[in-house]
């Protein structure tokens, strides 16, 4: 499947795109829709076709909670899994046991195209529950057949303990809890290199930076590969980095890719950055048709080295909802990280602030190492950093500099914007 000709694939693609056509027209949500435009599941011949049926919204979900958008009868589901926005109800989400054995397919082709075997161990840090990051990925671990510790995000003692008693080789982590991790082994004189058995890091369910997986795969020594995944299509193991980490295989026997602008909805060329709209067509209780992801990214042109047929999608450099106007300019928060993750005086965490009118404060650790006591040298790195930020924004910020391992961190997804504006 990994490697199928594009044609062979893309006809794949629309039978299964008709087959969930056919499937949601059960569904009042989408049923209404489809009388509203006319539009039948015949009508959907071609690839292109694709573009007249509708989004579908977080806030669709949202409207729909509990179980509107259900597919199948409540019989034929056998879990539930749930994304928390930023207000009201979660986003509910429902898999039949077809659906299950799907997910847990597409993450061991994520394990296996990153070279981990039977003979593994996997530390699975990140939470069991309704978040899909501790359970999907488990299962797709046990298809391949490795040892699982389902650890959960647990305490970094007892994540160590097990790591040294089991020698636990691969773990699946965030980026924020990366750098916990590692600042917690330097704190207890462990080189990972020397002491653990680590060898490979899945880390996602945030986006991070170029700069940021180099400084991780520094201060852990392992090889990181960028885990893609969104409860609404499954969770992780939608799109994973193959050995050749030159963007992220999109399982498109799975899913429909769509990049578009996000205010015209019209869809941008390969290369370009956009929102990523994710059609499910392989999902029995819960299909989505081009479910706005708000995610960031672009399709990257020609085809891999690797060999797999699936296209690639750059790593994700924000969500369109995550943008911050500051003063008229529009910044990401992916813009700072990278100005300040490549400058080896910083530490491993920050946070971004933003005050009264529009005042942008950023407070960033400093690195163990970088501060010898002088207080003009301090002054100096300040300012240093403010004028970068500043060529990369078109906005100066204030710069607060503060001690290693001082700020806050996240036991699940990082915040990273304070937004306390008056207006
Ligand atoms: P959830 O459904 O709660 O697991 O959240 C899914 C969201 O997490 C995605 O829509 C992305 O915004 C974010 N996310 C997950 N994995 C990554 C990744 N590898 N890089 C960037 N963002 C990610
Ligand atoms: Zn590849």
């Amino acid at each position: 499947m990994e490697t199928l000709e594009r044609p062979a694939l893309e006809a794949l693609q629309l039978q299964r795109l008709q087959d969930t056509v056919r499937r949601v027209e059960r569904v009042p949500f989408y049923r209404k829709k489809f009388l509203a435009t006319g539009l039948k599941a015949e009508d959907i011949q071609c690839a292109d076709d694709l573009r007249r049926l509708p989004f579908t919204t977080a806030a669709d979900l949202r409207e729909n909670y509990p179980d509107g958008l259900l597919a199948v009868s409540r019989d034929e589901v056998l879990r539930l899994h749930t994304s928390s926005g930023t207000t009201g109800k979660p986003k509910a989400l429902f898999f039949s046991r077809r659906d299950l054995d799907n997910a847990a397919e597409l993450l061991a082709r994520a394990f296996c195209m990153t070279g981990v075997t039977r003979s593994d161990v996997f530390q699975n840090m990140m939470s069991y529950g309704l978040f899909t990051g501790g359970l999907m990925m488990h299962y797709g671990a046990e298809k391949i057949g490795c040892l699982v510790i389902p650890s959960g995000p647990g305490t970094s003692e007892r994540q160590l303990m097990l790591m040294q008693d089991f020698r636990t080789t691969v773990v699946h982590i965030t980026p924020s809890y990366c750098f916990y991790f590692a600042d917690f082994l330097e704190k207890k004189g462990i080189n990972p290199r020397k002491d653990l058995a680590l060898r490979k890091a899945f880390v996602g369910a945030e986006p991070y930076t170029e700069e940021t997986c180099r400084k991780i795969e520094a201060a852990l020594g392992v090889d990181v590969y960028n885990s893609y995944g969104l409860t609404e299509m499954n969770g992780p193991g939608v799109a994973f980095e193959c050995e050749h980490k030159s963007g992220l295989h999109l399982w498109e026997d799975n899913f429909v890719l769509e990049v578009i602008h996000p205010i015209t909805g019209e869809p941008v060329k390969d290369g370009e950055t956009g929102e990523l709209v994710l059609t499910s067509i392989n999902r029995e209780a819960m299909p989505l048709l081009r479910y706005r992801t708000r995610d960031l990214t672009s399709i990257i042109p020609g085809t891999c080295p690797c060999g797999r047929t699936h296209r690639r999608i750059h790593r994700i450099t924000g969500r369109s909802d995550d943008m911050l106007i500051v003063r008229g300019v529009n910044i990401f928060p992916q813009q700072i990280e990278r100005v300040l993750m490549a400058l080896p005086q910083i530490g491993r965490n920050y946070v971004i602030q933003l005050d009264g009118l529009d005042d942008l404060t950023v407070t960033v650790e400093l690195s163990p190492s970088a501060f010898d006591g002088e207080v003009g040298h301090l002054a100096q790195l300040q300012n240093q950093i403010a004028e970068k930020l500043r060529a990369e924004l078109w906005v100066r910020p204030k710069v607060d500099l503060v001690a290693a391992g001082s700020l806050p961190v996240a036991e699940g997804k990082a915040r990273r914007v304070i937004d306390k504006r008056s207006i």
